[in-house]
């Protein structure tokens, strides 16, 4: 297909804010795109890859500006200086290109195809001299690109595409193009069992709802987890669930889903990013104490002191999620311990289907319980509320976070915040945000970014709630540190003016508080008094941080 196609949708996708004229856009598209040309669907999203494939284009603005300048012989500090006024890469490099003054001449017209098989080359370049072959292969494009083709070629490879769509959109326009809107739901769990809209797409084609009913989930394919609504109290719990049903202590971790397929094990995040390298000790374990050909196992797993063998909170080791050099001493210093509870696949069969009850029975039979190393969640099944509230209690006493109420009949519903699982923790007040900017500090913390705005979600925009500084450490050794956010945030920088920048929202950090207030100053009309981060929440995805809805609701309940 070709590629100035798309960018027209593209282009007419990004001038309408209004979800249903979007729709509307994206389903015409989608009726006339042909079945070879099903990756583009990847495209519409700003990536060259499905969901489950974790390889990001990943390009710096830096890397950008530089293939700008050489595709156009423009200097690279005109290009900046341009991108400083306008904040928009893209845009400047369909304003150069355009006035670029003679195209290569063996340059052709670019295809889909071209722009993919280019992008796909990026992730896969690592070590020396990768930089200079990135920008030959970004530059590649650009040379052949018209000026609306550059426009969307940069804001694809820094991931700032704009056009204001998230997969449930395309989800929707499926729906419209193929079959009606009820059909959402059947094609959002296809997408949840199989993370590749362009297989979904595929099947949507054929027109046959039963088509999109064949898609299951993979061993070795990262899944979305199941996710919990909230509750206040155990009664409250009881009357949705009904009685009786599985409680279990909430651990203060992170999501850890295991798959294991003959001797390989993968460990995924529920941000589907692949962890196993990060924790090799896990893997030993899961090798020597689960019973099973292969399976897909649903986990949280907590940190806990090495000398007092006392739980820490998730804080402690949240680094371990990153970190990709000193494993084996971190492993020693930071040990995690893996509580299973759930299966959603087992010898070569998905159970996720199977009600609870017999999943969790399944657990206990696989796992040989190794305590600090890997044993089922912590459970009773029970009908008492006075059982189920000490149960809590003990939960609190052992230091973690509170309890899951569970559904017994429940299937597992990847991608899901059903109903079919509750949590209840004590009040607190906190939050999960992402940084969409920062200002540089001075004094002692010169060359640092000092503060940090923080933004919750509303459909597909970032509301601006509050400025954070507290909570971040002086000294590395101490915690999430000003020197780790500004590394962290440095090539997400979108705009810059003054000591103040914007950038893309992908730290995820929680927050806690004292009180939101109603403020004039910000669009979201609520402010955070006194918030203070308490740690990087890199197992959390952004599309799953607060929503302003939230917020309102915590504004309207502590105003009673
Ligand atoms: P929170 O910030 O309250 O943990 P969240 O937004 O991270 O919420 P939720 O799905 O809303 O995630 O809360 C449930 C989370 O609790 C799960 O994602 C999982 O990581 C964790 N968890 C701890 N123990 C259990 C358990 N026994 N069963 C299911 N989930 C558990």
């Amino acid at each position: 297909m070709k590629y100035s196609k798309l960018t027209q949708t593209y282009e007419a996708l990004s001038k309408t804010s209004k979800r249903l004229k979007k729709i509307a856009i994206l389903a015409e598209f989608l009726k006339t795109l042909k079945d070879e040309d099903k990756e583009v669907l990847y495209l519409l999203l700003g990536r060259a890859y499905p969901a489950y494939d974790e390889r990001r284009i990943g390009v710096s603005e830096k890397l950008a500006i530089k293939a700008i300048s050489k595709a156009t012989g423009i200097e690279t500090e005109k290009v900046m200086q341009e991108w400083k006024t306008t904040g928009d890469l893209g845009g400047v490099a369909e304003k150069l290109i355009s006035k670029r003054k003679q195209k290569s001449l063996d340059s052709k017209e670019l295809t889909t195809q071209k722009v993919l098989e280019n992008l796909r080359k990026l992730p896969e370049m690592e070590g020396k001299g990768s930089i200079s072959k990135k920008l030959n292969i970004i530059v590649e494009l650009l040379s052949s690109a018209k000026p609306l083709e550059a426009k969307y070629i940069v804001r694809t490879i820094i991931g700032d595409l704009r056009i204001g769509i998230q997969e449930s959109t395309i989800r929707d326009a499926l729906a419209e193009a193929f079959f009606e809107k009820s059909a959402s739901s059947k094609i959002q769990e296809a997408l949840d069992r199989s993370n590749d809209l362009a297989k979904v797409f595929e099947a949507c084609k054929t027109k046959n709802l039963k088509s999109l009913a064949q898609f299951e989930i993979e061993v070795g394919k990262p899944i979305k987890v199941m996710l919990a609504q909230k509750v206040s109290t155990i009664e409250e719990g009881f009357k949705a669930l009904g009685k009786p049903c599985a409680i279990e202590y909430k651990y203060d971790g992170f999501r850890l889903v295991i798959h294991k397929k003959g001797k390989e094990v993968i460990l995924f995040t529920r941000r589907l990013e692949n962890v196993t390298k990060q924790f090799p000790e896990v893997v030993e374990n899961v090798l020597k104490y689960v019973k099973g050909d292969s399976f897909i196992l649903d986990s949280e797993a907590i940190g806990y002191d090495k000398k007092t063998k006392k739980y820490t909170p998730f804080q402690a080791i949240s680094q371990r999620i990153k970190r990709k050099y000193g494993i084996e001493k971190l492993c020693k210093e930071l040990p995690v311990e893996v509580h299973v509870f759930d299966i959603l696949h087992y010898n070569g069969k998905s159970v996720v289907n199977e009600p609870f009850k017999k999943r969790t029975a399944m657990l206990k039979r696989i796992i040989i319980k190794k305590p600090y190393k890997i044993v089922p969640a912590k459970q009773i099944i029970t009908s008492d509320e006075k059982k189920a509230k000490e149960f809590y209690k003990m939960a609190l006493k052992d230091n973690q976070e509170g309890v899951m109420m569970k559904n017994l009949n429940a299937k597992y519903k990847p991608g899901k915040r059903v109903g079919y699982m509750l949590k209840i923790k004590p009040e607190e007040r906190d939050l999960d945000l992402v940084i969409t900017g920062a200002e540089y500090g001075k004094g002692k913390r010169k060359g640092w970014f000092s503060s940090f705005i923080l933004s919750c979600k509303k459909g597909n925009e970032y509301l601006e709630v509050g400025k954070v500084g507290t909570g971040i450490k002086e000294k590395k050794e101490e915690g999430l540190s000003f020197e780790e956010l500004t590394e962290r945030i440095k090539p997400l920088i979108i705009k810059e003016e003054a000591n103040k920048v914007k950038v893309k929202p992908k730290i995820v950090v929680a927050v806690t508080y004292q009180e939101i207030q109603k403020s004039p100053n910000y669009k979201s009309g609520l402010a955070l008094r006194f918030p203070r981060i308490t740690a990087l929440r890199d197992d959390k995805p952004v599309s799953e941080i607060s929503t302003l809805e939230e917020i309102k609701r915590e504004f309207e309940k502590q105003k009673n």
